[in-house]
């Protein structure tokens, strides 16, 4: 698995927004002469500000007084004076540009009050991105430039739609990211100011290779690095290269991505741009974890942490350290790895990123397994998958909220889609009913003529009736099922859960089946297909259990299946069916055949040899445990708790917190069982 690419956690250089012109010779004319030595001066701070953006807003700040009140020049200071920050350093650091402007703003009556407006969200937006919260970034930006003034210099457009395309690249909407960032580089190409042609095309090239576009980002990336050697300027040289190094990963080129990455360190280096250096250090690090040099990735990861610190960088120390922890394991230092690593995921805790946490767990889980601590990596691994869960309904809370729209309208054609679907299997049924109710009818008349029969015959045809009506109202509110693959959502099991077990216990075989690497689905061939993939996938549980089963879209690629009144024997044999069903053939889905594999975890309840009752959540946390040792122990598999020495749940719920240990201690018997292929993976 190469790491950085899977997880797109490149470090590129954060300042490029703060890229701007020097040369003020080719301002249009209507401003040109407010173009002066203190104009040129800011503009050269901006330049330097990418690489040293404390200095900069020093120097900036000293600047300040050479600047009239409410005039063009002090709103381009303290604009310019934010961005740098926002780009370069924690949050905070932005603050007294930022409330100037917005005071600014507020004040009645003053000139340039929108504008100051406007500047202000810029540098705020820009800061919201640097923490990671883009999508907050993004509606910010989108407000700002619903009400920018039409006329703007040049290089004022170039700060918002390049603030804006960095915004929209990073949360993923790579189509407006390639469009924004060819703007602004039509922009710089007018202006003819060498380290803004760079940066866009860096920027260009970044959107790209998002956008798996290799080779034309190879190329625009390769044309950032001519112009930024050609004009000697460090700092884009930098940026240039690890862009060059990031798609050249893509590309297989193992060399020519070390070689980027380390002349962008020394680049770095040149222009004193500490956190650029840090970052690319961190880069280094990562392509020599990928490539199995753990010695040298330590010592590349151990330089980035002093750096990061002095720049209290909280996002570069906590890569550092993350580095250095898996490193150490892979050196076999479990103990001292595993430390670095809490120490990253404290980090990320910290600062409320989750989506870090999970993917720093799940890091840690891959090596963990592969240096042999299997009880490490199950417990890192279920670690991932809870927090996982949680993010996935936060993900869905704030997806929703920005595109309730779009998703309105999706859920109502799939309400439609699935109404008539479920209609006309009524239909069908109604259509036997009445042949039976036809024949009953004969028979009665023929024999008994009976008008009990008749009146029975009748009711059943209302039941029918009814069901239909409630079962379809049931459809149209759409509380009770996933929109994606027309099974059941969590909400419906609950009610099923509260309707079977009065004392909220549970009975029946419980399946957890969590689709394998399906991440990579995703990365691969893209979310349509990983959607699609989920569908084959509901089908063809769908078709290897009874029509009575209840089978349940339980997240994100993991199902949940309850069955009723299994022999012994047949709970391990649907378990390998299931497996079977799932890794016998590739899913096709345009033209490419992608393999699927799952693990699965389960238990029958009450569970033995005393027979304990658990509730539901119990059961689950038992199946789901059991589904993590299956993936800890290779995947495609399926581990069933077959025995518990507990004599209540209080003690079910101990062992299942160390499984893997009870297991082998003997308090638990595990069924094993193993799919065909061995963890094949999406080709
Ligand atoms: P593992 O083998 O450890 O289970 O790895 P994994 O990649 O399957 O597991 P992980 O939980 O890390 O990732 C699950 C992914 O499923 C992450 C998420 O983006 C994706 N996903 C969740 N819901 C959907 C969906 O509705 N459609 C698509 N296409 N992807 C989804
Ligand atoms: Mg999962
Ligand atoms: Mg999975």
């Amino acid at each position: 698995m190469s790491r950085a690419a899977t997880l797109r956690r490149w470090c590129l250089g954060l300042g490029w927004c703060a890229a701007l012109t020097l040369a003020g010779a080719t301002l249009v004319p209507a401003r040109a002469q407010s173009f002066d030595s203190v104009t040129a001066r800011i503009l050269a701070l901006e330049d330097s500000g990418r690489g040293r953006p404390f200095d900069a807003a020093q120097a900036l700040e000293a600047l300040l007084p050479a600047t009239a009140p409410h005039g063009a020049q002090r709103l381009e200071l303290l604009t310019v004076q934010g961005l740098v920050l926002a780009a370069g350093a924690p949050a905070d650091s932005i603050e007294p540009a930022a409330t100037r402007l917005e005071a600014w703003a507020r004040e009645p009556g003053a000139p340039n009050a929108a504008a100051a407006g406007s500047a202000a969200k810029l540098v705020r937006a820009r800061s919201v991105a640097r923490d990671g919260n883009l999508q907050r970034a993004d509606a910010m930006m989108q407000e700002v430039m619903a009400t920018l003034p039409t006329m703007l210099l040049p290089r004022e457009r170039f700060r918002y739609i390049f603030t804006h395309g960095y915004i929209k690249d990073h949360a993923g909407q790579l189509e407006a990211a390639v469009r924004m960032h060819h703007e602004v580089l039509a922009i710089a190409d007018a202006q003819g100011d060498p380290w803004r042609q760079s940066e866009a095309r860096s920027a260009l090239a970044y959107s790209y290779y998002g956008a798996k576009q290799f080779e034309r980002a190879r190329a625009i990336g390769g044309e950032a690095v001519a112009i930024a050697e050609k004009a000697d300027d460090p700092v884009s040289l930098g940026r240039a290269l690890t862009v060059v190094g990031i798609v050249l990963d893509s590309l297989g080129d193992q060399l020519g991505e070390r070689r980027s990455f380390e002349a962008a360190i020394v680049a770095a280096r040149r222009a004193g741009a500490k956190a650029d250096e840090a970052r690319y250090l961190a880069n280094l690090a990562d392509f020599f974890l990928k490539n199995g040099e753990y010695r040298i990735a330590l010592t590349r990861a151990e330089a980035a942490l002093p750096l990061a610190r002095d720049l209290k960088d909280a996002n570069i120390e906590m890569v550092a350290l993350a580095n250095m922890g898996l490193a150490h394991i892979a050196l076999q230092h479990l103990e001292l790895g595993k430390r670095y690593v809490r120490d990253a995921i404290a980090i990320d805790e910290g600062r409320g990123s989750l989506t870090g946490v999970t993917d720093t767990l799940e890091e840690l889980g891959t090596y963990l397994e592969k240096a042999g601590d299997l009880a490490g990596a199950a417990s890192a691994y279920h670690q991932h998958r809870r927090l996982a869960t949680t993010l996935l309904r936060d993900d869905q809370q704030k997806s929703i909220l920005a595109m309730q729209e779009q998703y309105d309208a999706d859920r109502r054609s799939r309400e439609l889609a699935l109404l008539n679907r479920e209609n006309e299997i009524k239909a069908e049924q109604l259509h036997r009913r009445d042949l039976q109710q036809h024949l009953w009818w004969l028979l009665a008349a023929a024999f008994v003529m009976s008008f009990a029969v008749v009146g029975l015959l009748y009711r059943r045809v209302r039941q029918t009736n009814r069901q239909l009506t409630t079962s379809n109202e049931m459809l149209k509110v759409q509380g009770e099922r996933d929109p994606l693959t027309g099974l059941a959502n969590r909400r419906h099991f609950q009610s099923v859960m509260r309707q079977l077990a009065d004392d909220g216990k549970l009975t029946g075989t419980v399946y957890l089946v969590d689709i394998d690497h399906f991440k990579h689905v995703n990365d691969r061939h893209g979310h349509s297909a990983g959607d699609a993939v989920l569908v084959e996938v509901a089908k063809r549980l769908r078709e290897t259990l009874r029509e009575e089963d209840l089978i349940v879209r339980w997240g994100g690629e993991e199902f949940l299946v309850v069955v009723q009144a299994l022999a012994p024997d047949q709970v391990d044999t649907l378990a390998q069916r299931m497996l079977g069903a799932l890794d016998r053939t590739p899913v096709v889905c345009e033209k490419q055949r992608i393999a699927v594999t799952a693990s699965i975890g389960y238990a029958t309840f009450p569970i033995g040899p005393a027979l304990v009752r658990v509730t539901w959540e119990r059961a689950i946390n038992l199946v789901d445990t059991a589904m993590y040792l299956a993936k800890a122990h290779g995947r495609n598999r399926a581990y069933g708790v077959r025995l518990l020495h507990a004599r209540d749940e209080a003690s079910i719920e101990a062992i299942t917190c160390s499984l893997e240990t009870a297991w082998r201690d003997g308090q638990v018997a595990l069924t094993l069982l193993q799919g065909r292929t061995p963890l094949a993976v999406a080709a």
